[in-house]
């Protein structure tokens, strides 16, 4: 009785990490105790946790495209004109750039440091093959729907941001005629919010399925046969996690670092879980505009444009891997093959959605562009799992490392709000009125 009261009364954060624990405690006791065991594998691996987790997962990415799209119109709305658009598109596109390459020179620089690859010998057999990676041109063209219902079918989220840029412009262009459009979306917003926040009280459950499930199932002896390369990847995703992120914080907003990363908690806790970037949009929309102030104007155009171009974690992984790889089959790289990893990174990290395990097909462009053996991506496979989880953490923070800072020169950060310790807790509380702090 008294463990329930505690349980209601404990703020969603900590629910969700009680979730997380408890699940990895389970899957691991029953992974080292019942490894054969095929009850726990019917009933609960395969059976109710299985379940649990696929529920949970459908529901958050139920969330993201009607998320994106009623937030976006609603905050472009509320922006007004093309220009301020177009200033806050640069800005932000321009640091996502700015951190991805900031990622991957320090993920290759750390692999030449310490060469995790060095005396594996390896001889490749040059047998798979890996599909083209699009140009840029390909890119931005692809950006534009021709059908953006179809974009939203298939969940196309550029295109769907795209689309909603270009709406919500026009209603704000079309003035007072328009008024009810803007109300309507304004409203429909507010609903989505709730339903985020109705969501968010099955996470602990659904976090505690997946986790038990996850770590019932992996496999610890491939990450022996690879310690190096998974210490080092790990090690860089830290990095990035505390020190460029914090130093970049300070640098561009001159905002307290210690203060984001408190906050940034439950979201980084969603992405371990999820592994995905596109899953934890409606968190990481949560984190930034209730616990750090972000205005939904701001945060409703980059948080989903960093889940899907901003893969700061993915692109410290590809860059090791490739060094790695580059090492065990005993190919010497160039100056001019690390510049054009860096690009093709930057590039492939553009153009890959944020789901789970994106970053090794996107990582195989990567190796073809420099003319290493494809095999190299099967010889990380086997570890590739917990580091996702691990990089996707890392790049929802960068997403809204970013947010804060465009923010803050946008004039949309409520600094007394990012500065407040206690700043709501996710969604705890189903709060009645307006759920932007920094719009009133
Ligand atoms: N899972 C990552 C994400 O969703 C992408 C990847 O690196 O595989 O952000």
């Amino acid at each position: 009785m008294y463990v329930l009261q505690k349980w209601q009364q404990s703020s969603l954060t900590a629910r969700v990490l009680v979730g997380m624990v408890l699940g990895i405690c389970v899957g691991l006791t029953a992974q080292i105790f019942f490894p054969e065991s095929a009850f726990f594998t019917r009933y609960f691996s395969d059976g109710l946790f299985s379940i649990l987790g696929q529920i949970f997962m459908a529901c958050l990415k139920m969330l993201i495209v009607p998320l994106i799209f009623v937030s976006l119109v609603a905050g472009t709305c509320s922006l007004g004109d093309a220009r301020s658009l177009g200033r806050l598109g640069m800005r932000t596109v321009g640091l996502y750039l700015l951190t991805t390459c900031l990622a991957i020179t320090l993920a290759i620089m750390g692999g030449l440091l310490v060469q995790p690859g060095e005396g594996a010998n390896l001889a490749s057999a040059a047998s798979f093959s890996a599909q083209a990676a699009p140009s840029l041109g390909e890119i931005v063209v692809s950006m534009f729907p021709t059908n953006p219902i179809g974009a939203m079918a298939e969940g196309n989220s550029l295109q769907i941001i795209v689309f909603a840029l270009m709406f919500g412009l026009a209603v704000s262009a079309a003035g007072s005629r328009a008024t009810r459009v803007v109300e309507l979306f304004t409203g429909l917003n507010e609903a989505m919010m709730k339903l985020v926040a109705m969501v968010m009280q099955f996470a602990p459950y659904g976090v505690f399925a997946l986790m038990g499930r996850l770590f019932f199932r992996i496999e610890f002896s491939a990450i022996a046969n690879l310690l190096a390369y998974f210490l080092l990847v790990a090690g860089l995703l830290i990095v990035q996690l505390l020190v460029t992120y914090s130093g970049l914080l300070r640098l561009f907003a001159g905002l307290n670092p210690f203060m984001f990363l408190k906050k940034m908690e439950s979201a980084i806790m969603f992405a371990f879980s999820t592994a995905s970037s596109n899953a934890t949009i409606p968190v990481s929309m949560e984190t930034v505009n209730f616990r750090m102030g972000v205005s939904s104007r701001v945060s409703s155009f980059t948080i989903p444009l960093g889940a899907t171009i901003n893969m700061d974690g993915t692109a410290i992984m590809q860059g090791v891997a490739t060094v790695f790889i580059a090492q065990a089959f005993g190919v010497p790289l160039g100056l001019s093959d690390y510049l054009t990893v860096i690009l093709m990174a930057t590039l492939a990290s553009v153009g890959a959605a944020g789901v789970p395990g994106v970053g090794l097909v996107t990582l195989a462009m990567v190796l073809n562009q420099v003319g290493l053996p494809l095999e190299g991506v099967a010889l990380i496979l086997g570890v590739d799992r917990l580091l996702d989880m691990i990089r996707t953490a890392v790049n929802i923070t960068g997403d809204c490392v970013v947010t804060c800072i465009v923010a803050k020169h946008e004039g949309a950060l409520d600094e007394s709000v990012y500065n407040d310790p206690n700043a709501m807790d996710l969604a705890v509380s189903f709060p009645e009125k307006s759920r932007d702090p920094a719009v009133g």
